[in-house]
């Protein structure tokens, strides 16, 4: 399967930059060999949709409600991301979690509301620095993954250990490849496309690391944030794949 570098633009992106980004990575990006997508905030999803549109980029939401529609003051349904050109979406993010209390069961709901509406879901697991320290990474991640996933999920999982995000701190190539075979070994165990879902790493991936990580056997791409902001950056991250 190709790989897939995502970027997570999470919440940054006025009208000009936005525009100006998705058109520079456009450009930028020749014939890309792996799958591109764009995850910017809902309010310039539609605009750099139409941006990337016919240039085999992708764009994705960073969350959605667990309902179509109705009385949820301030959410986003699958429908309406899938309206405004959405391919993929991000569900579960630790941001998600730690700043909105996301249960692994309320993910779960999400990315049933997600495939409905015709959405891959990108599922975010990985543990804290705490978690990390004790040696419950396997534990955690496990228990993520068994109650973020629906028992027919079929879409993507990301690893991203939050002490990994925005800190510049990066797991060993060793310790990442542990924790990608662990993962497969849950997904084979608990689903049926288990063996051919995609495994991304999320947490500081820059320009001079992608190369090592992306060459890891269960790495199948990225889930980049940081580094997605920045045209050239992220256009050198594909081009390490
Ligand atoms: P980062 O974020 O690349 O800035 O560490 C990754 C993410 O949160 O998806």
């Amino acid at each position: 399967m190709r790989p897939l570098i995502a970027g997570n633009w999470k919440m940054n992106g006025l009208t000009e930059p936005s525009v100006a980004l998705a058109r520079a990575i456009r450009h930028g990006l020749g014939d890309a060999s792996v799958e591109v997508l764009l995850c910017p905030p809902a309010t310039q999803l539609a605009s750099v949709t139409g941006i990337v549109e016919g240039s085999g980029i992708g764009t994705g939401g960073q969350d959605c409600h667990a309902k179509e529609q109705g009385a949820h003051t301030g959410d986003i349904s699958a429908v309406m991301l899938r309206d405004a050109g959405a391919s993929y979406v991000i569900l579960g993010h630790s941001e998600r979690r730690q700043d909105h209390g996301e249960t692994s069961e309320m993910v779960a709901a999400k990315v049933r509301a997600a495939v409905k509406a015709g959405l891959i879901p990108i599922v975010c697991v990985g543990e804290t620095e705490s978690e990390r320290a004790s040696g419950a990474q396997e534990a955690i991640v496990g228990q993520q993954i068994a109650a973020s996933l629906p028992e027919d999920f079929d879409g993507v999982v990301a690893y991203e250990p939050i002490w990994a995000i925005g800190t510049g701190k990066v797991p060993t190539s060793a310790d990442i490849t542990r924790m990608h075979d662990f993962i497969r070994k849950e997904l084979i165990r608990d689903l049926p496309e288990g063996a051919n879902l995609r495994i991304l790493y999320g947490g500081s991936v820059k320009p001079s690391n992608a190369a090592e990580i992306l060459s890891l056997p269960e790495v199948g791409g990225a889930l980049v944030g940081g580094a997605s902001l920045i045209a050239e950056d992220f256009l050198a991250i594909i081009r390490a794949v």
